[in-house]
């Protein structure tokens, strides 16, 4: 967007002040205006960060029928079953459920929360993850705690916070259950997964996470929460830890799935 088209908005803007709110409002967009990071709407009403509302509301959850159990999109619509590779082996976690998959505007979303440290998103996405999988009773069951996938200490001071803790954080507050940070913890930081396969994936991870405090796991059920799904290797392993400390159950939510 131009610079004068971007001027033009800010006017027809002030000029609507009654739209806007408040006094604060109209003074931030005179002196500070920013523009939606993903369409280049300028940012007018209220509560309004990083993103604008109609880009925000283009969120849509999947539809189609997924696995009962690892949680994986079908083309197909319908009831949900097993998939072929749960039913010849079934994952470490009881079930993953995912908001969508790992595209468009969600992507975009993701990659500016994560990757542009755009912390302040983490409530929108999880809100919206709460949106999209509030019914599914099989997760919400019983569950005693919320934990995050951690991520090593030096690649958090590197993004200068944990995606997963920031939409967990979220999650267990709308849920009103207890959030169990730092039980889990990242000991070696791995290489970037992201051009492995999925057995490589899966050897990565090895032994790379720790209970350091059994005593909060034990004997409870747990929603393993993380922001994209893509083999289920980092979720795998840090189910079979906690399920090995003592942990009853391990559930995983994740915003996306991605194949
Ligand atoms: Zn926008
Ligand atoms: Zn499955």
């Amino acid at each position: 967007m131009s610079g004068e088209t971007r001027k033009e908005n800010l006017s027809v803007t002030l000029a609507k002040n009654k739209q806007v709110g408040s006094l604060l409002k109209i003074l931030e967009l005179m002196f500070f205006p920013s523009f939606c990071k993903l369409c280049g709407k300028l940012l007018d009403r209220e509560g309004e960060k990083v993103v604008c509302t109609s880009c925000l509301k283009e969120l849509k959850s999947r539809r189609s029928s997924y696995c009962l159990c690892c949680g994986s999109f079908f083309e197909t619509y319908g009831d949900p079953h097993l998939c072929y590779k749960c039913m010849k082996k079934k994952p470490v976690f009881s079930l993953h459920r995912s908001c969508s998959v790992y595209s468009g505007k969600l992507k975009d979303l993701i990659l500016l929360f994560k990757y542009q440290k755009f912390k302040v998103l983490a409530k929108e996405l999880a809100a919206y993850m709460y949106r999209s999988l509030v019914q599914d009773e099989a997760l919400w069951w019983d569950l005693e705690a919320v934990i995050p996938v951690p991520l090593h200490k030096a690649r958090k001071r590197q993004r200068g916070f944990n995606q997963s803790y920031e939409l967990a954080r979220y999650i267990a507050d709308f849920k009103g259950l207890e959030l169990l940070d730092k039980a889990l913890i990242k000991k070696f930081n791995v290489p970037p997964q992201t051009s492995l396969s999925a057995e490589e994936r899966k050897i990565n991870n090895r032994g790379a996470y720790e209970v350091v405090d059994p005593w909060k796991i034990k004997g409870k059920i747990l929603l393993l929460v993380d922001d994209v799904y893509t083999t289920g290797a980092t979720v795998s392993e840090c189910s079979a830890v906690l399920l090995k400390s003592g942990a009853r159950e391990v559930r995983v939510v994740t915003l996306a799935q991605a194949s």
